[in-house]
């Protein structure tokens, strides 16, 4: 691990209403293995070297947050922040909070919909930060993938070798992922960035690196997924034992 004296915050988004999960409550609130899912990759942030994590959530589930920070102990979590409508709305307003609390050298964001983050791979990509300024999370692709047009022809089909599926954390040097934003939310054209490598790409300066990382940290997207999230969870042992947290 690279010691030097910069600081690294984390924002971890957990302000969506997980509509393709189905179900009343957003995925991230949801039980898995006996926990909340956002539970898991706040507890890989607690063990990793990152010193600070801004949480954004929907301004009604601040309350259950809340409950589930101090249920766990989770103490690196110390500013939750409500979230906006789409999930750049609540990358920025978390930089804001990071500005607020005095700015940061790196800063890594993460979906809560990751529960399989782990406090290695948060070190390593803090590590690799140092050297390249942005970076993403991202496996090869398993399947060919095709562009299609509006009507459902397909248009082209590009090299699978050259392409990566992309997960978060994706990592960057603050100052420049929070001018590229800035950039971005003056522009007064469509914005319909997915993810924060994206708006380096766009608004940014530097180039983003691809960090190879591992299958198994899947977004919880659909019900399948959440089977599959369990299934790897026990078999890393976890959770070493269970405590109801805001009635989970
Ligand atoms: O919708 P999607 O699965 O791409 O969301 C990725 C992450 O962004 C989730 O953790 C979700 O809670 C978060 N998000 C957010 N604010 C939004 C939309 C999504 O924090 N308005």
């Amino acid at each position: 691990m690279i010691d030097d004296n910069k600081n690294d915050i984390a924002i971890v988004v957990a302000g969506g209403s997980g509509k393709r999960m189905g179900g009343e409550i957003p995925k991230q609130f949801t039980e898995l293995c006996g926990r909340p899912v956002l539970y898991y990759c706040l507890k890989a942030y607690e063990e990793s070297r990152i010193d600070k994590v801004v949480l954004v959530c929907a301004n009604e589930y601040i309350p259950l947050a809340r409950e589930i920070m101090a249920g766990y102990g989770l103490h690196k979590t110390e500013t939750i922040i409500p979230g906006g409508r789409e999930r750049y709305d609540s990358v920025y307003a978390g930089l804001l909070a990071v500005k607020e609390m005095g700015g940061a050298d790196y800063v890594q964001i993460h979906d809560a919909a990751r529960p399989m983050v782990t406090a290695d791979m948060i070190d390593a990509m803090a590590d690799a930060v140092r050297e390249d300024k942005a970076l993403v999370a991202a496996v090869p692709a398993k399947d060919t993938v095709k562009k299609a047009d509006v009507e459902g022809f397909v248009i082209e089909t590009p090299r699978r070798k050259s392409l990566w599926s992309v997960q978060t954390p994706q990592v960057f040097s603050y100052t420049e992922l929070m001018a590229a934003y800035e950039k971005m939310m003056e522009d007064t054209g469509r914005r319909d960035v997915t993810d924060d490598a994206s708006v380096i790409e766009k608004y940014g300066g530097g180039r983003v690196r691809i960090f190879e990382a591992s299958y198994d940290n899947l977004k919880l997207t659909t019900p399948g997924d959440m089977i599959l999230a369990k299934a790897i969870l026990e078999s890393r042992g976890m959770p070493e034992s269970s405590a109801a947290v805001g009635g989970i």
